[in-house]
């Protein structure tokens, strides 16, 4: 099917070329290896048309999507709501404001069922049967969600410290989870140590450059859901760096094909939590290098990755389209998740915090202008970090079961109401 549109691998620092096996670096220089498209030839098949005839799934632009024939795994993902969020923009002071919703995803309710269709749709057709990953919390059900449906042996390796939503979240699909002693970058060397040595699919180790390029899919949407319009801010919450690349790169796809009238000029903002910041410092020191983070801290574990793998290509992408970084403290991440459940009735996890909060704070350093289209990209579910709000929202008020009570409550409060409003 679909097979012929993709080229092979390339190597993002020297351009050496690979075929598409399951390996995610240059053997000349270590350099990450990105999935290749005959472009000219996915022009052929590829139209709005044909796009919009097919189901609302990520699977709708499959010709963009580096697997061989039908997709096996994950067949119902994406799709998500692209939301006009007019009473979160008047909170922020901008007059067109979206959120891209995938707190809602299927099935697994974050953003990471998207990448976890596309690496074990290959898993599959590379004849993998057991697969794993290294994940701060999300990969991690994600990969447990999709592998059980699929039918697949998986390995789930993730810190010790993680939320119980996401341990559950895991475990209850019958994958073997495994706690390490340690932060993620701990996990993930060893998750490269272990597909090496069993020969295993690691869905962001040997698999990665498949993996990535499901997240383009969250890109394509937004665009589509635009009415085939490209909006001038997108703001990303960023880990190891890829969904912002991976958008950006999408944007550029439809721009080539001639399905958005270019030029793709977004600017492409990224958010972190400042204990664990080291692409957004990257940026705001105008630094060449990342410098990674020992020891993460922040309740936005979804994102606490120290040493980012695409943290480089990330603070690149963000200066070359004009957009910018920022972080913020736990405080703010609670405000901000707050905000945007009471201004929009979206429950997002800490990392949605993390991206509410960077808009605001780019929006109050003109970094965002007021009267351009911005688009939020919401990632994760709150329900799975609830351990983040136990302590600061405000307990039910507890009454006997009889009216007078009730009156007395409520009609103090109404009366209160009555006054501040008067
Ligand atoms: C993984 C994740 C991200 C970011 O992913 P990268 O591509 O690694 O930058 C953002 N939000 C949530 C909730 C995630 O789980
Ligand atoms: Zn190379």
């Amino acid at each position: 099917m679909s097979g012929e549109f993709v080229s092979g691998l390339k190597c993002r620092l020297c351009g050496k070329r690979y075929p598409k096996e399951a390996l995610n670096f240059c053997t000349e220089d270590f350099g990450p290896l990105e999935v290749d498209y005959n472009y000219d030839e996915v022009a052929k098949v590829f139209n709005r048309q044909v796009i919009e005839s097919r189901p609302r799934t990520m699977w709708r632009y499959r010709e963009l999507l580096p697997v061989d024939g039908e997709p096996t795994v994950g067949r119902h993902v994406g799709g998500t709501p692209l939301i006009k969020a007019d009473r979160l923009a008047k909170a922020l002071g901008l007059s067109e404001l979206y959120i891209k919703n995938d707190a809602v995803n299927h099935p697994s309710l974050s953003f990471k069922d998207r990448v976890v269709a596309v690496a074990l749709s290959k898993a599959v057709e590379l004849g993998f049967e057991t697969v794993g990953c290294a994940s701060t919390g999300n990969l991690a059900g994600s990969v447990a969600a999709n592998a059980a449906a699929a039918g697949l042996n998986a390995y789930v390796l993730i810190p010790d410290n993680l939320e119980q939503g996401k341990v559950l979240g895991a475990t209850i699909y019958g994958a073997k989870v495994i706690a390490i002693q340690g932060n993620y970058d701990h996990v993930n060397r060893l998750c490269s140590q272990i597909a090496f040595r069993f020969g295993w699919g690691f869905v962001n180790v040997n698999l990665r450059p498949f993996y990535a390029e499901g997240s383009k899919s969250m890109g394509f949407e937004i665009a589509e859901d635009l009415g085939w319009r490209i909006p001038d801010n997108v703001v990303v919450p960023m880990a190891g760096g890829s969904l912002i690349g991976k958008i950006h790169k999408a944007f550029k796809e439809l721009e080539r094909l001639g399905l958005v009238t270019g030029p793709v000029n977004t600017r492409m903002h990224g958010a972190q939590a400042t204990g664990c910041n080291p692409i957004s410092n990257t940026v705001k020191t105008d630094a060449l290098k990342v410098r990674p983070i020992r020891q993460p801290n922040t309740i936005a574990k979804s994102l606490a990755i120290g040493d980012p793998a695409d943290g480089y290509f990330a603070s690149q992408l963000i200066r070359d389209t004009g957009g910018w970084s920022e972080d913020v403290d736990d405080e703010a991440i609670v405000e901000c998740m707050q905000l945007l459940a009471e201004t929009e009735g979206i429950w997002a996890e800490t990392a949605g915090g993390v991206t509410v909060a960077v808009a605001r704070k780019l929006i109050e350093q003109g970094k965002i202008n007021r009267d351009g289209s911005t688009v939020l990209c919401i990632t994760g579910n709150g329900l799975k970090t609830q351990e983040a709000l136990v302590d600061k929202l405000a307990r039910p008020v507890v009454i006997k079961p009889n009216l007078a009570e009730f009156e007395a409550l409520v009609g103090a409060e109404a009366r209160d109401l009555a006054s501040s409003t008067a």
